[in-house]
């Protein structure tokens, strides 16, 4: 069971895995992102799925970055320039949709603006996962909810039931 990474608005998915746009990339995106919009950074990162830590590192690209893995289906998740090193340590355990990782920041020479980069893999390094050996997190955690509709105003009754 996966769940978004971001709750609440501020820091929707932005950027999908293989997206190539070559005024800004070498090649084509090994990740998804979400936010790079103002009131994105600072925002808690959550788990996606139920798990345990894997490991804590800096990146000089990706910035201070912590990886799960999921207890479900084995999936290792990395979580890339988040604001501060993340205090979790290896082998804690993570609830998905519960446990902050850390906040969305602009940490590593590969982020232009704060935002959340997460890349999935089976191997315990997505970071340096070959491109094919990575997989689409927002597939994996489905669509987006989209907001309960507002119920139907009530018309005021305009006539007593039939008696
Ligand atoms: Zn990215």
């Amino acid at each position: 069971m996966y769940h978004e990474p971001i709750k609440g608005a501020g820091a929707e998915r932005r950027d999908e895995l293989g997206n190539f746009n070559k005024a800004y990339r070498k090649q084509p995106h090994r990740g998804s992102d979400w936010g790079f919009t103002t009131g994105s950074e600072g925002k808690p990162v959550y788990a996606v799925a139920d798990g345990l830590v894997a490991d804590v590192l800096w990146s000089d690209a990706l910035g201070h970055c912590i990886i799960t893995k999921n207890s479900h289906d084995k999936v290792y998740v990395i979580y890339a320039h988040l604001a501060e090193k993340p205090t979790l340590k290896r082998m804690d355990r993570v609830i998905g949709g519960e446990t902050v990782l850390g906040k969305i920041g602009n940490t590593g020479s590969a982020s232009a603006g704060a935002h959340l980069h997460a890349a999935a893999s089976l191997a315990p390094k997505p970071h340096l996962a070959s491109t094919p050996a990575l997989l689409d997190l927002f597939k994996l955690i489905g669509p987006v909810a989209k907001p309960a509709a507002k119920p139907a105003a009530k018309k005021p009754a305009t006539k007593k039931a039939a008696k």
